[in-house]
């Protein structure tokens, strides 16, 4: 008797990969394109789809082990933190499989943290390895944090620049009917970046230049709550913690059952974004079941 072995098929898997194009997009996005024949096996639930960098460890080396699966990143977290590969979050802007290609786009921040580092020398034959949907799954793979309830057609998009790339995939997403707004902080005017958005979504870019993070966001949000809902005041003083993961990130995606009057996703730095959910859930009394809020980056501390 032959016995059937069967194996699952993982919904998330790793890409070797080389750059095979880089464009700076303004002055602080870089596209990287990605290119090798394993990502023509690369799955795409759109959206905010996101995909970890694995970056070559600073002996150079690439070798993370199993492709199937999650099990790689155990192995390295075993490993010396000095010497292993760093793996940093991103945005998988656009997702070409069928020519096994994939555009990510980085936001430079300068040498201080291993990915925006990278980015800024990348050139063309360079290899990284992504991990990302594996397409034999069939999805829905996971990964994607933009989950308003079947019928929504109002939204509200808060993001700042390093959730610019997942905001925009999210834009173009959206049905043709959708009405909204979606408020964009970037560092300088020429990271304004070409948008496709139904004609009922209102994009508003902000241009920090010198300003802090989220010093333009914050008030543009609070102006634009005053609009869309007077002067109604949040009843839910009762809210204290908010959701942080054992890495210490903010993380609340709640999968929106009933439609609301808006859906809003918010993405970017920890201490901006806890500071927006409050103005919508405490201030102007949105109901916290319509608001997924992500912080993308802390602030003054290295993802993982
Ligand atoms: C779901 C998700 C999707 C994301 N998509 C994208 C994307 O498409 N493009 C993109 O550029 N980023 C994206 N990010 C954010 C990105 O993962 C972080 O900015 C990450 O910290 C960058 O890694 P690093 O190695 O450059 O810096 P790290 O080593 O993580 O950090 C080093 C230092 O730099 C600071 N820092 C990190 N990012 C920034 C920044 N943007 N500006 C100023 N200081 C910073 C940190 O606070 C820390 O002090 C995403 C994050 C998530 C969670």
């Amino acid at each position: 008797m032959t016995a059937t072995l069967t194996r699952t098929v993982q919904p998330w898997r790793l890409f070797r990969t080389t750059v095979s194009r880089v464009q700076r997009l303004s002055s602080s996005f870089l596209r990287i394109t990605f290119a090798g024949p394993e990502l023509m096996a690369l799955g795409d639930d759109r959206d905010d789809q996101r995909v970890k960098v694995i970056l070559p460890a600073p002996d150079g080396s690439l070798d993370v082990g199993d492709a199937d699966g999650l099990s790689w990143y155990q192995e390295l977290m075993g490993r010396d933190a000095a010497s292993r590969n760093a793996v940093r979050t991103y945005t998988s802007r656009h997702v070409r499989a069928e020519q096994g290609e994939v555009d990510v786009d980085f936001v430079l921040h300068g040498d201080e943290g291993p990915a925006s580092r990278w980015a800024t020398t990348a050139t063309v034959g360079d290899e990284i390895i992504l991990c990302g949907p594996n397409l034999a799954h069939g999805g829905p793979y996971g990964g994607t944090s933009f989950k308003p309830a079947p019928g929504t057609d109002r939204f509200l998009l808060v993001a700042d620049e390093t959730a610019v790339p997942a905001a925009l995939a999210i834009l173009e997403g959206l049905p043709a009917h959708a009405m909204g707004a979606a408020l964009l902080e970037v560092p300088h005017a020429d990271d304004m970046l070409p948008v496709s958005a139904p004609p009922g979504v209102q994009v508003r870019w902000l241009a920090r230049e010198d300003a802090a993070h989220g010093a333009l966001l914050e008030p543009a949000v609070g102006n634009l709550l005053q609009l869309w809902l007077g002067d109604r005041h949040g009843a839910d003083s009762s809210e204290v913690e908010l959701p942080v993961d054992p890495d210490g990130y903010l993380w609340d995606v709640p999968e929106q059952t009933v439609s609301g009057e808006f859906y809003a996703w918010l993405a970017g730095e920890a201490g901006v974004v806890t500071r927006l959910r409050r103005t919508l859930v405490r201030e102007h009394g949105v109901d916290r079941r319509s608001v997924a809020f992500m912080g993308y980056w802390r602030a003054g501390r290295a993802e993982g």
